[in-house]
């Protein structure tokens, strides 16, 4: 008897371990590629980026670029030989590193202040407006315009699927918005009133940002606590803050002030709520 519970649990380790290396579809010194749905994949960084590769029946495109990935434009091309869209969530290095390859970006032009602080970039910008849509064939990829985490910070939406990616724009876990350039608090609550409307007409998965850290979508329960965080925040109501101590990015002077809720988190620069 003892035996042949030992068989089924080893048999079961099998099976385990077999579909998750099925589900993993590349991997490299920098990254792995996974399939998370029919044409839709994730890619983790060693470095905890995330890029997301969409892959309709004309179009493909590929959501940020992480910040370390050797000829990132090669490694799509495992996936994907479709003509890419490459779409940059928000001007940040970890999710425009590596646009170089690209011959084409898009992104919200309110992040233009911040382009200049990554890599120069050769290639062709283009600016991406709230309302557009990205035609892949048998997906429409549509985008929403989610200031806070920066002024240009987008999402992008696969209605059809439920689908919402989110980049930093309700973070992974703790958004950051003690950054440079602040927007006001008022800014991320209407922003996060926005993706609650969103998921009340048919989104049901937010894919963040920094996947490794979380490994799976967010439901409307994370954007409720994020927009009540906020508020209390704006209301200086917060619920226990404190110092959030980080290296990186400091602007000088004290420490940013993290507050939590029901699991969510918010840094922000208490000076700059208003
Ligand atoms: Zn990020
Ligand atoms: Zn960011």
């Amino acid at each position: 008897m003892k035996n042949r519970n030992y068989l089924l649990f080893t048999l079961l380790l099998t099976i385990g371990m077999f579909s998750s290396i099925s589900a993993q579809v590349f991997s490299n010194a920098d990254l792995t590629i996974t399939k998370l749905e029919d044409k839709l994949w994730v890619v983790e960084t060693t470095d905890k980026t995330t890029m997301y590769i969409i892959e309709g029946s004309k179009k493909a495109m590929l959501i940020d670029t992480g910040t370390k990935c050797e000829k990132l434009d090669e490694v799509v091309q495992h996936i994907t030989q479709k003509p890419l869209y490459v779409v940059i969530t928000h001007i940040h290095i970890d999710h425009a590193g590596n646009i170089e390859p690209f011959p084409d970006i898009y992104y919200h032009a309110a992040d233009t202040v911040l382009l200049s602080r990554i890599k120069p970039y050769k290639g062709k910008t283009h600016f991406v407006n709230d309302g557009d849509v990205f035609d892949l064939g048998d997906k429409k990829i549509e985008v929403k315009h989610m200031p806070g985490h920066t002024p240009g910070s987008i999402v992008l939406l696969d209605r059809a699927a439920g689908n919402c990616f989110s980049g930093d724009a309700f973070g992974s876990g703790l958004v950051w918005l003690q950054l440079w350039p602040f927007s006001p608090m008022e800014t991320y609550i209407q922003s996060c009133r926005k993706m609650e409307q969103l998921m009340n007409k048919g989104i049901s998965k937010i894919y963040c940002g920094h996947y490794p850290y979380v490994k799976k979508a967010f439901n409307i329960d994370y954007i409720k606590n994020m927009r009540m965080l906020s508020e209390a925040i704006n209301n200086e109501n917060a619920p226990s803050p404190k110092p959030y101590n980080i290296k990186v990015p400091k602007i000088g002077g004290p420490d940013p002030t993290i507050a939590t809720l029901n699991g969510v988190s918010i840094v922000y620069e208490p000076s700059k709520i208003k």
